[in-house]
């Protein structure tokens, strides 16, 4: 199950209000700092949004528990007298303040405090404490109570209490009397936005009721099924987040079936005269996209399909096939690799593809001398060049195929939803669009995120490949890892050495890397060793690369530049320094560089204790699958979704209330309510938009 975190805590924070001295207070702006700021900053900006501010979780402040009968290791509510209250200093700056009922007493200990509850707190007091019990030094504590001032007798609540998600300066009080506030504020906050020809057949709550109930949950209502977010309430909200979402991505989707894209049915001369020369007969899965494609690219609306495939499920042939479709019909195809190795390497497969066949294949590359890449472009803006293969900087920023049919972009999982959309407006304009990824996306993200888009899938590998040996290894024994290398080199094969990956600098880095080439050099005299970095010149790299490719390197110590595409049949071995510090796709992606020819390949991942739990929990699921949905599944089990997608820097905001992974079935069910809604009441579905995403127009109009 995967737990969202929220990124807004509950309590308040010191650090932000409390000014340093009287006299920077008076500089800092005032405006950073408004309720309207405060509220922004937790996605408020309407007083319709506090309608969808929905508790994080509920107290229980319907009893009171006598002081001295509370244990430790679950929260309390206890009433009593203050004592003394004052700031200590014990590691950090806190606030303890002691209280008393009859004999009993108990610390409440604050972290994070403003001066005005410090002044509360006073001595003779009455006050009424909920949170937490834990055992301290000096006896039992309660650290970071919700507190309010009562006298004896003030009556307690007799429902549960809502707790919110907030941010610093605002307190959980002055959001639920917002929130109160907003509910009564304007019937049409509470409006149902949902024909009952959708809601009823789902059972679904209505809104009004929902909303309701989840503010202000009714006294024999169960915490446990609010907390989980299983009660019906919970169910007709997630499901409006998504109808939502969906929603939204249809709309896209609708827009562009609108436009107009060139067709490009082809007429086979060159597609049958490449599937001729393979040296191999394509997979049925190869074959079945390949033909989702072909009738894309015969429409007259631009495509916009994402092809997922296993690392080495091959992709490539599919794309080349495509292209060579457009270009029978005669338009140009722009081929998009994210580095300047993997765009050589199509390049060079490409050549070698569609050698002697009438295609003209330009190769933009970064590093090309000033002569030989003016010609590049010359043949690409002539329309000479019906092929043009380059990284995806290259064709964002210096050419625009002037005739351009179709845009391949290769790896795509490396460019976020911002990307995509800017390749969309930039050059490409209304040009067909295959995306391909070997991160294979779980159904239910790719459903979700990319609604927006076709997806074909390619879950077949070509026949053949011999699996590949992973092994757990301790840096301990390196020694004997290198003993192994030694052997394999010796009786023909080649070896990846895969230098740690240091994401803070890369400075540091590159120097990781030039020792353990220096390291490897040594030790392995006989042997012929390589380094191939991200901060060599293109020309530097290719030749190390070309190498490689060639035999003459033995042993090739890389960075993560290798991580995606290259391939070479003969390399049966890699190592991969400092394993624990890699992600899973990463790793799954490295891992597929070797096993590429029909030896037995090892990949060894060299790990250093002590690990974190979570780099434990990766090495595990590495070392336990090879398919690449499942390890992208458990990736997601791992991280959550936020971070699987990159989703804080695409602009795609994350679900706040729907769970990926529990609400499959919503998910399907928003999906089918969205395409009948569209269908049968376009109407309502601008109200239901409004709502949800009203306050957030970049998400309709990306
Ligand atoms: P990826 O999907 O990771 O981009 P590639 O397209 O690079 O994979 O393909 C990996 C390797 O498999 C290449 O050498 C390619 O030529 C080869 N290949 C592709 N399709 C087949 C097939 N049907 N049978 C055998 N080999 C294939
Ligand atoms: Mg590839």
């Amino acid at each position: 199950m995967v737990r969202k975190k929220s990124a807004a805590s509950t309590e308040p924070r010191s650090g932000r209000k409390e000014p340093k001295s009287k006299g920077r207070k008076s500089e800092e702006p005032k405006s950073a700092n408004t309720l309207a700021d405060k509220l922004e900053r937790i996605g408020v900006r309407r007083e319709q949004d506090l309608v969808l501010h929905l508790p994080l979780r509920y107290e229980d402040r319907t009893h009171l528990c006598p002081l001295g009968a509370v244990k430790a290791g679950q929260p309390w509510q206890v009433e009593g007298t203050v004592v003394h209250c004052d700031i200590q200093y014990r590691g950090r700056r806190q606030l303890v303040c002691l209280i008393e009922q009859g004999d009993a007493q108990l610390v409440l200990r604050f972290f994070h405090f403003y001066p005005s509850q410090h002044k509360a707190l006073a001595p003779g007091k009455r006050v009424r404490a909920f949170g937490d019990v834990r055992e301290g030094t000096f006896g039992l504590e309660m650290i970071h109570p919700g507190f309010q001032i009562v006298d004896v007798g003030t009556p307690l609540p007799d429902r549960l209490t809502p707790v919110y998600p907030t941010t610093a300066g605002l307190a959980q009080d002055a959001l639920r009397k917002l929130v109160r506030r907003a509910l009564v504020r304007d019937p049409a906050y509470l409006g149902e936005t949902l024909p009952p020809w959708t809601r009823e057949p789902r059972r679904l709550w209505g809104f009004a009721q929902a909303i309701a109930y989840l503010h202000d949950p009714p006294t024999d209502a169960s915490q446990q099924a609010l907390d989980e977010r299983v009660h019906p309430a919970w169910t007709r909200l997630k499901f409006d987040e998504l109808l939502a979402q969906q929603l939204s991505l249809k709309m896209h989707r609708r827009a562009r079936s609108k436009r107009k894209a060139p067709r490009v049915p082809g007429n086979a001369s060159l597609t049958n005269a490449l599937r001729e020369r393979l040296p191999f007969a394509l997979t049925r899965a190869q074959q079945r996209v390949i033909a989702e494609i072909r009738r894309d690219l015969a429409r007259g609306e631009p495509m916009q399909r994402l092809l997922q495939g296993d690392v080495g499920s091959g992709k490539t042939v599919v794309a080349a096939l495509a292209a060579l479709q457009t270009i029978e019909s005669g338009f140009q195809v722009a081929f998009m690799a994210p580095t300047e190795i993997l765009a050589e390497q199509h390049y060079r497969k490409l050549a070698a593809w569609l050698d002697g066949l009438p295609v003209n294949i330009a190769w933009l590359s970064g590093g090309l001398p000033a002569k030989e890449r003016k010609k590049a472009l010359t043949a690409i803006t002539s329309g000479d060049a019906q092929l043009a293969v380059g990284t995806h900087a290259l064709f964002q920023d210096v050419v625009t195929p002037p005739r351009l049919g179709l845009a391949i972009v290769d790896e795509q999982h490396r460019f976020g939803v911002v990307q995509r959309l800017a390749l969309r407006q930039k050059g490409i304009g209304d040009a067909h669009q295959l995306m391909m990824s070997a991160t294979p996306i779980p159904r239910t993200l790719a459903m979700s995120f990319y609604a927006d888009l076709d997806v074909s899938v390619i879950d077949e590998m070509p026949p053949g490949r011999t699996p590949v040996a992973t092994k757990l290894v301790s840096q301990r024994r390196r020694a004997e890892i290198i003993e192994r290398v030694r052997k394999v080199c010796a009786e023909g094969g080649q070896v990846y050495w895969v230098c740690p990956l240091i994401e803070e600098s890369e400075k540091l880095e590159l120097q990781t890397a030039v020792a353990l080439y220096a390291e490897l050099t040594a030790t392995l005299a006989e042997l012929t060793v390589g380094l191939l970095h991200g901060r060599m010149k293109p020309d530097e790299k290719a030749a190390t690369m070309a190498a490689f490719v060639r035999g003459e390197v033995n042993v090739l110590v890389a960075t993560t530049v290798i991580e995606v595409g290259v391939d070479v049949a003969n390399a049966s071995m890699m190592v991969i320094e400092h394993a624990e510090r890699f992600g899973l796709a990463q790793l799954h992606q490295l891992r597929g560089r070797v096993g590429r020819g029909a030896d037995e390949s090892v990949c060894v991942l060299l790990f250093e204790e002590p690990m974190s739990e979570m780099a434990k929990a990766r090495l595990k699921v590495i070392y336990e699958n090879s398919d690449g949905f499942e390890i992208a599944r458990q990736d997601l089990l791992i991280r959550g979704p936020g971070e699987f997608l990159g989703a804080r820097q695409s602009g795609v905001p994350l679900l706040r209330f729907a769970d990926l992974e529990r609400d499959v079935k919503l998910i399907e069910q928003a999906r089918n309510a969205a395409d009948e809604l569209l269908r049968r009441e376009p109407g309502a579905v601008q109200a239901h938009l409004e709502r949800w995403l009203g306050g957030k127009q970049e998400f309709i109009r990306a």
